[in-house]
């Protein structure tokens, strides 16, 4: 049973084994169930590093551990010469309670994979094995990468790139299960698709002293709440609005009872955007806010400002290249995704390599209705059939195209 390829020439290396990726999904399905039975937070993910692993040398396929943490990177070699693409999938869990009550909810208390990166991991292997079983065709290398850390910055995708694991690699593509949209639809952006992210603290420093006396005190406070107010005309006023940005503050906390005036007020926030320039901008503005408010106010600012992960930019021929290629992956819907704020560690290997991040639909009205990062989140497993499916399609255009 054969898928063949929107070219119309069925060549070596261009057709899709559809009905041995069917025959993948019981054990993707069964293995994604076992990890998120056995969730593991981010650079903690031993036994799941270990366990894939295992499974792909059972496969034949060459494997490394820990490259830059609990990496496992799986190189397949095909029978034909040609480029080498890579794929990627994160590992890690999150600090929440399971709060679902399927036999698969998780059962390690107050960790859970509540982001869909078990499903992420169970696809790739499976990709490996389908590659593992049809590699006379293939063309070149397929390198699968099995990242740590996706939740927590700095990140696995940057250790795992200082080890080694993008060398010689000419293109990359991920995956994300996504339950805000529909099973059978896939989405993705050239350009800009996920936010760039990054967190600030903020230390107001006063004079502390009577409630009853704020002549003689510099209240941190008033300093710190002023601050708040001035940040809100950041994105309103420094940045063009037709440019998606977010500065938001979390938290503030400052003083001990209602008579005392305190001497500190601490605030922190996370700013997301698109745009490079934007990011600078964004953070001397808030550099230049935070000094100016405190200085206006007799006080003193501390700013401790910690860059995250930077904006994913998908690049635009490996966006076109999705959108010829999901329709012809089980009849697939492709849509052009609009940017989206939450931020992805992908985004340092495309800054790297060529490359694609593409939402593949996990949502369908039942058990997977529920947001990212829910007690109750779950996804449909079809969708990792669909992932599983994309990335074999993206990898098997451009190895054609690249022949
Ligand atoms: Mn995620």
């Amino acid at each position: 049973m054969k898928q063949q390829k929107g070219s119309g020439k069925k060549e070596e290396g261009e057709t899709m084994e559809v009905g041995l990726l069917h025959e993948l999904f019981p054990a993707m399905v069964e293995l994604r169930r076992h990890l998120h039975r056995h969730p593991e937070l981010s650079f903690r993910e031993e036994e799941t590093s270990a366990h894939i692993a295992e499974r792909l040398q059972e496969l034949g396929i060459e494997v490394s551990v820990n490259v830059g943490g609990y990496g496992v990177v799986g190189k397949i070699y095909g029978g034909l010469p040609g480029k080498t693409v890579a794929l990627r999938a994160d590992m890690d869990a999150l600090p929440i309670q399971d709060e679902k009550t399927c036999d698969y909810a998780s059962e390690q208390p107050g960790v859970m994979h509540a982001c869909g990166h078990d499903g992420h991991t169970a696809t790739l292997l499976a990709v490996g094995e389908y590659f593992a079983k049809t590699r006379e065709q293939l063309r070149g290398e397929i390198r699968l990468l099995f990242q740590p850390a996706e939740e927590v910055c700095p990140g696995g995708a940057t250790s795992m790139i200082a080890a080694g694991a993008l060398d010689g690699v000419d293109v990359i593509y991920g995956v994300h299960l996504w339950t805000p949209l529909p099973v059978g639809t896939v989405a993705s952006r050239p350009g800009a698709l996920m936010a760039s992210t990054d967190e600030f603290f903020i230390e107001m420093q006063g004079q502390g002293g009577h409630g009853g006396m704020p002549h003689k005190t510099v209240d941190s406070v008033v300093a710190a709440s002023a601050l708040v107010l001035q940040l809100q005309s950041v994105v309103s006023r420094s940045v063009d609005p037709l440019d998606p940005a977010v500065v938001t503050i979390g938290a503030i906390q400052g003083g001990t009872a209602q008579n005392i005036i305190a001497d500190r007020c601490k605030l922190s926030g996370t700013v997301r955007c698109f745009e490079e320039g934007t990011r600078a901008l964004i953070r001397q503005r808030i550099h230049a806010l935070t000094e100016g408010t405190a200085q206006a106010y007799g006080a003193e600012a501390i700013i401790n400002y910690m860059p995250g992960y930077p904006s994913l930019i998908n690049h635009e021929r490996e966006y076109e290249r999705f959108m010829e290629a999901a329709p012809e992956v089980f009849g697939l819907h492709a849509e052009l995704s609009t940017p989206i704020m939450p931020a992805e560690d992908f985004a340092y290997y495309v800054q790297k390599v060529p490359g694609c991040f593409m939402l593949v639909g996990a949502g369908n009205g039942q058990n997977a209705v529920y947001p990212h990062h829910h007690p109750k989140f779950d996804i449909d497993e079809q969708a990792m059939l669909h992932a599983a499916g994309l990335l074999i399609a993206m990898a098997e255009s451009y190895s054609a195209e690249h022949a």
